[in-house]
């Protein structure tokens, strides 16, 4: 350990340093506890020994500022020749971990230090394993909120994405779209093609909408099974129905082949356009969207509808 040993007394320190570096330590020392305060944030040491009564700012004094800096831990232990309950008492109050009377047995002094350097041990190991759960726990937390096959945002993440936009929305006065749209004639893409072929098709059109939802507060997510539904803030009717329109072309633009539906996958969309007020939520907007995508395939599919919100009289 690199030990910050404390002592206003020269022989004490070069007696004490004898020792410690006998037992394999490295020893910084210094003569009084403002001295110590100094080193210790330069030297950042595993240990400090410290002696108590000192000029200018003594043990104890020294060991409370040290903890009140309310940096990273360090075990602490006073050596004094005050030998009273009351003394220990007041080395473990101002922020001490042991207490050892002078003249120091050796053996003592060496069990000490074992058991302090086992502590700082499992001290680190504590912090690091915290710090490798905190991680596990914000990737476990992204993994919750990502589709699996597509890397879409899931329900969860729409959910969460969609009221955050729409309260800013509502304090902004700003438009908010949503489109939901579906794979026309899957069901049949799968039974002819397979659901692995099926799976591949997901992966392009999800892959092609990432790249066309750019803004950083857009987010596209998966539905449902072929069902994705993206959500673009501060967007208007006539914009949500660009993007739209550009979303259904560039699909036919895949050529993904599918036989049995008019030779390649096609994209039916239905757009909801709303400014949120305290009327309108998730819900509503999504259902609107719905109704649209409807449509969208009642009017013969690969096609766009658009619906507009009012704000509710
Ligand atoms: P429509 O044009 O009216 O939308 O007809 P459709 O056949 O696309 O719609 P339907 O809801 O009848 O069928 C959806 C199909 O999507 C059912 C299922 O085979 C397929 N599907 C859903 N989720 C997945 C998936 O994760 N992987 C694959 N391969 N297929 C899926
Ligand atoms: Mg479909
Ligand atoms: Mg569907």
């Amino acid at each position: 350990m690199n030990i910050l040993l404390v002592d206003d007394t020269m022989t004490m320190r070069i007696l004490m340093t004898a020792i410690l570096e006998d037992f394999g330590h490295q020893v910084i020392s210094c003569e009084n506890g403002e001295q110590a305060i100094e080193r210790y944030l330069a030297e950042r040491p595993d240990l400090i020994l410290m002696d108590v009564v000192m000029p200018v700012v003594d043990g104890y004094q020294a060991a409370r500022k040290i903890r009140a800096l309310d940096e990273d831990w360090v075990p602490i232990i006073f050596l004094s020749t005050r030998a009273e309950p009351a003394d220990v008492a007041s080395g473990i109050d101002a922020g001490g971990d042991d207490y050892l009377t002078k003249p120091v047995d050796e053996t003592i002094l060496r069990a000490k230090l074992v058991a302090m350097q086992r502590i700082a041990r499992m001290r680190h190991r504590l912090i690091e394993v915290s710090r490798e759960l905190e991680h596990a726990n914000s990737v476990l937390q992204r993994q919750a909120e990502v589709d699996g096959l597509t890397g879409l945002a899931n329900r969860r993440l729409l959910d969460r994405h969609l009221a955050k936009e729409i309260a800013r929305c509502t304090r902004t006065h700003s438009p908010l779209s949503v489109i939901m749209c579906d794979i026309d004639h899957f069901k049949a893409f799968n039974d002819h093609y397979g659901h692995i072929a099926g799976d591949t098709c997901l992966q392009k059109v999800s892959n092609m909408l990432t790249s066309i939802i750019s803004r950083s507060n857009d987010l596209a997510s998966r539905y449902g099974g072929e069902e994705f539904c993206i959500v673009l803030p501060d967007t208007n009717l006539e914009g949500v129905s660009h993007v739209a329109d550009r979303l259904r072309e560039r699909v036919e633009q895949l050529q993904i082949e599918h036989a049995v539906s008019g030779g390649h996958v096609t994209l039916s969309l239905g757009t909801c356009t709303s400014i949120p007020d305290q009327g309108c939520g998730a819900e509503q907007l999504l259902a609107c969207a719905d109704k649209a995508l409807y449509e969208a395939k009642q009017r013969g599919r690969n096609r766009v509808v658009s619906f507009e919100q009012k704000p509710q009289d």
